[in-house]
């Protein structure tokens, strides 16, 4: 079967990797969750109800824009949020989701993560929504993702786990290492009662350093 593009055997490598790292980190055990990456034609993204440690590189599923899938695997049944989370959001070149043990508590709760800690500003905006149920791999899912993580980088699922994007497959996975601590200091927080929130201003302060945190010296004000 053809490459996705040039950097396809790449790519289907390090998509493979990144997905084995999700398990080795435990933010997902056996096939749940899923992660894909941006292609110039569509994307590549991990096969359906398959463990990553039961896979090769070339089982990973290239899907076209239009949503065609090609390959020896059905593509993950979360595809179209996949699909519809790269035409939303033009910044998004891979994205994890996982079944996170923290994040799925949270998650179980239906809870919007509150601005506890100033990390929330990683994510794009003072909180982190939770998205409403909907069935896994359906339309609707996808649906209410889309509003969930309007001006965000990740959101809770509920009843279900989290999902996170970033600019490309490194990025992602460290995001959604991040946000799993997050849910971890927010659920240990929540043990001690009700935390101390930041205000509006305090939060806005730190969205607006994230927009240069970690950015080359030639890049910082
Ligand atoms: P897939 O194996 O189809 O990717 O499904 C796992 C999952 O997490 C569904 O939400
Ligand atoms: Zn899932």
């Amino acid at each position: 079967m053809s490459p996705p593009d040039a950097q396809g055997a790449d790519l289907r490598a390090e998509l493979l990797a990144t997905a084995l790292a999700t398990s080795a980190a435990r933010l997902n055990i056996g096939s749940s969750g899923n992660a894909s990456a941006r292609t110039r034609g569509g994307m590549l993204i991990t096969p359906s109800g398959l463990a990553p440690e039961s896979c090769g590189a070339e089982d990973m599923v290239v899907v076209a824009a239009d949503g065609t899938p090609t390959g020896r695997f059905a593509p993950s049944s979360e595809w179209r949020l996949h699909h519809d989370l790269y035409a939303l959001r033009p910044e998004a070149g891979a994205i994890i989701h996982a079944h996170a043990p923290f994040a799925t508590a949270l998650a179980c709760q239906r809870l919007e993560i509150p601005p506890f800690h100033y990390m929330i500003a990683r994510f794009g905006g003072h909180t982190v929504r939770c998205a409403a149920y909907a069935t896994f791999g359906t339309q609707a899912l996808s649906d209410n993702i889309s509003v969930a993580i309007e001006e965000r980088s990740a959101c809770l699922i509920a009843n279900h786990g989290m999902l996170v994007f970033g600019r490309n497959l490194a990025n992602a996975l460290a995001l959604a290492l991040e946000f799993e601590s997050l849910c971890e200091q927010y659920w240990r927080t929540r043990q001690l009662g009700e935390p101390v929130l930041l205000s509006d201003d305090e939060m806005q302060e730190v969205v607006e350093r994230f927009r240069w945190y970690g950015k080359p010296a030639e890049q910082q004000p």
